[in-house]
């Protein structure tokens, strides 16, 4: 839908540029809260090649929030899991995901496929009234000042000028918001060119049942499984390689045929990138935030690039809308880069990491690499399943006595209530508090605990997965943010309540 600015005057609470998957979930989250939004693209469409892939449980709890979870699950697949294979073929690391019950309340990892994602976001975004799409509009100058952002926009008519109080750059790697900004980048030393191709398989060929990583020195190769009968192969350029020779097809069968049929594939998409990794140093400056891969870059061999950019949405969202309903002041807004910033180094490692063990192209190492790799199999030191990876949150607003639970992600377990079977963040609202009352899985639970009638309601918890998981770790109490993220968690529920109400007073 292409939105006509009846008022000039008009400041939006928010302004989002870039409405790809990230500015798409976040104008979703803010529209579904009523909040007045602008959302522009230099483009009409979605990019309708897929980048992204893998989407994991926090992202699918999110969608959860906006009512998409099950339309964007719907036709993906379960992620089967990943080995890595040696120079001798053979195994030598394994991945894969924690099995049911989804301790989030979702698979951990399912594949799907970005562009018909992005046009559910897009098709959600078009029912809510408060949300106004500019397409074809393309950023081009940004004015800051104590009560306003403006950004001009180049469109077909002309050019407009929108108003917000706040702006959020969703505007990808080469975000215009992040260069205004003046925010200088971190290489995180990482740097590689590879072909990435998608493909159909259109009839029945001998193909692993695993995604598979070929960590073969002479042609570092990817196999991914994907929903219904698509596939992916990335395959590194090798060093002194002509990048531009990938863009002919026949370059690319050549280099497939080792591992597969080319003439039973359907090509869809072949894309060349330079893949890096690189965090924004500043994620704001006052009324400008950077979110998604405006703010970050990452290898993709963790599929974990467009997951942290949801990650932004959900930590951003919640954060806005108690400034923009002055339940909090601003400094609120500034545990954004507190928070987010270190996550992502971390997640970079782990992605650069894997890059690394996959795109080895010196054979001595290589084979020493699989040495290393077999004992750690050997010995069961190897970390199998890739969500424990995911660290907490490591600070920011958080319980300072909330030990090593506050900053981890709440488990969402489904619950009962009159007759009714859901998943507990359906009854949360704001911070909520969630205790153990009695041995057989019942819960007390009490909502907007921020405010100054919280709500007591009670329900259980069906399959007992979140008691277990509580009496496993001797808690029997904890106090969840509006992002499902544990603010604490223990034993004493007056105690931790007080604790809250102190630190959310000091917010005001
Ligand atoms: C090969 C590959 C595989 C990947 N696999 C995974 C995976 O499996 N899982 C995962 O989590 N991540 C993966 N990623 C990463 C993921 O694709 C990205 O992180 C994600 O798509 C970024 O989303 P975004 O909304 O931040 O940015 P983008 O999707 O890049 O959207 C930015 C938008 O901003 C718009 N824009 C830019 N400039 C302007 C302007 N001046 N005015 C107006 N609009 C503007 C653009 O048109 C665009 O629509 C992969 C990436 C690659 C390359």
């Amino acid at each position: 839908m292409h939105a006509t600015i009846k008022n000039e005057n008009l400041i939006y609470d928010a302004l989002i540029v870039g409405y790809g998957p990230v500015g798409a979930t976040l104008a979703n989250l803010l529209g579904q809260g009523g909040y007045r939004v602008a959302i522009a693209d230099t483009y009409r469409d979605v990019f309708d090649k897929p980048r992204a892939i893998n989407l994991d449980h926090e992202a699918l709890r999110l969608f959860q929030r906006i009512d998409l979870a099950e339309q964007i699950s719907d036709g993906s697949a379960l992620h089967p899991g990943t080995e890595y294979r040696g120079v001798d073929g053979g195994v030598i690391k394994a991945m894969g995901s924690a099995p049911p019950p989804y301790l989030l309340g979702w698979p951990p990892n399912i594949m799907f496929v970005q562009p018909e994602a992005e046009r559910k976001l897009r098709s959600r975004v078009d029912a809510l009234e408060s949300v106004d799409v500019f397409l074809e509009h393309k950023a081009t100058v940004f004015e800051q000042t104590s009560e306003q952002v403006s950004v001009t926009f180049d469109a077909p008519l002309g050019q407009t000028t929108l108003h917000a109080r706040y702006l959020i750059g969703c505007d990808g790697a080469n975000s215009p918001t992040r260069e205004w900004m003046g925010t200088t980048m971190t290489d995180l030393g990482f740097s590689e060119h590879w072909v990435v191709v998608d493909a159909r398989v259109e009839r029945d060929i001998p193909l692993p049942s695993l995604t598979t990583q070929y960590c073969f020195p002479d042609g570092p190769t990817t196999y991914v499984i994907c929903s219904g009968n698509l596939r992916r192969w990335e395959m590194r350029i090798m060093p002194g390689e002509n990048v531009d020779d990938y863009r002919d097809l026949d370059k690319i069968k050549a280099r497939l045929e080792p591992f597969v049929d080319v003439t039973a594939l359907e090509f869809w998409r072949k894309s060349v990138y330079h893949f890096n990794a690189r965090v924004a140093d500043v994620w704001r400056d006052r009324r400008v935030f950077l979110a998604g891969d405006a703010a970050h870059t990452m290898p993709p061999f963790f599929a974990q690039g467009l997951n942290s950019g949801l990650r932004d949405a959900a930590n951003l969202f919640w954060k806005l809308s108690y400034v923009l309903d002055s339940k909090a002041n601003d400094s609120l807004l500034d545990t954004y880069q507190t928070e987010r910033r270190p996550h992502i180094l971390v997640l970079t490692e782990i992605a650069k990491d894997l890059g690394k063990i996959i795109g080895e192209t010196d054979m001595e190492k290589a084979v020493n690499r699989d040495a290393l790799l077999r004992k750690e199999m050997e010995n069961k030191t190897q970390i199998v399943n890739r969500q424990s990876l995911v660290p907490p949150i490591a600070d920011g607003f958080l319980d300072d006595k909330g030990g090593e639970f506050s900053g981890a992600l709440a488990p969402q377990p489904r619950v009962s209530k009159e007759d009714k079977e859901f998943l507990l963040d359906d009854l949360l609202s704001g911070f909520s508090m969630v205790e153990l009352s009695g041995s057989d899985g019942a819960l007390r639970i009490t909502i907007d605990l921020e405010t100054a009638n919280p709500q007591q309601s009670s329900c259980q918890d069906t399959g007992a997965m979140l008691t277990q998981w509580m009496h496993e770790r001797g808690l029997t109490m904890m106090i969840i943010r509006p992002d499902g993220v544990v603010w604490t968690a223990g034993t004493d529920a007056a105690g931790s309540v007080n604790r809250f109400q102190t630190a959310f007073f000091n917010l005001r």
